[in-house]
């Protein structure tokens, strides 16, 4: 696990890029290596729906329309997951999304813990092939894709074997209404993350393996930097 937790607690990473850009996958790599522990707001959400909790049936017809749910929800849920992982390394996928939801983490217990921003670029012609291909572990979570990232059996999960299913919001209109809401509320925040000295960007076009061997180098170079600043 990526060490360096000082008295705050556990360093946080926040992944951040376009749906499709490969948040999930990389995510799941990072964990599955025992890196840093995934936090994906999407993640968590889903599996509410699933469960049918109360939380799950307010959010479940926003979520397949490809909208956001409301800030305040996401600031207690976030806040609640990062404290209940307060020694564990955290990789936060899909969190802030917008202004406000970025300004709630900068005034939350955890912000103190943020060591980096990891911006995964890639071009928009690009993401629509990606999430129109993409498939999911019915029960794991675990995201495959139908040319880039093939399960070894048609249909099943590497990991668990659960069924492949596709995300209701991964259907072709909710996938373009999803990206121009990236570019108006969450891009924005690279800008704020640059600012605050956060932010690396790494291209997201290469196969996953590549990705991942260059998210690794900026987080050993991360890692590096703060044994020798102290
Ligand atoms: P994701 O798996 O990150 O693409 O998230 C799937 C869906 O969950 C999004 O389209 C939103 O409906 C909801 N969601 C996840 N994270 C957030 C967030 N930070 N703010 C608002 N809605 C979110």
């Amino acid at each position: 696990m990526l060490s360096h937790t000082n008295e705050q607690g556990a360093p946080i990473i926040v992944i951040m890029g376009p749906p499709g850009s490969g948040k999930g996958t990389q995510g799941d790599l990072l964990e599955h290596n025992g890196v840093l522990k995934k936090v994906s707001t999407g993640d968590i959400l889903r599996s509410h729906v699933k469960r049918g909790t109360d939380l799950g049936k307010k959010v479940s017809a926003i979520i397949d329309a490809g909208k956001f749910v409301s800030d305040e929800i996401l600031a207690e849920l976030v806040e609640c997951e990062l404290n209940s992982l307060s020694k564990t390394p955290v990789l936060l996928d899909g969190y802030p999304r917008n202004e406000k939801q970025a300004k709630n983490f900068g005034q939350s217990k955890a912000f103190s813990r943020l060591i980096k921003v990891i911006f995964l670029s890639v071009s928009k012609d690009f993401l629509v092939k990606r999430l129109l291909g993409r498939l999911v572990c019915s029960s794991c979570g675990t995201t495959f894709h139908l040319k880039s990232l093939p399960p070894k059996l048609d249909g099943l999960c590497d990991g668990c074997g659960g069924d492949l299913i596709s995300r209701n919001d991964d259907a072709k209109e909710i996938v373009e209404r999803r990206l121009v809401q990236y570019e108006k509320e969450t891009e924005p925040l690279l800008n704020y993350y640059n600012k605050l000295g956060l932010l690396e960007t790494v291209d997201g076009r290469s196969d996953p393996k590549e990705v991942y061997v260059e998210i690794m180098s900026k987080i050993n170079k991360i890692t590096k930097n703060h044994r020798s600043t102290g």
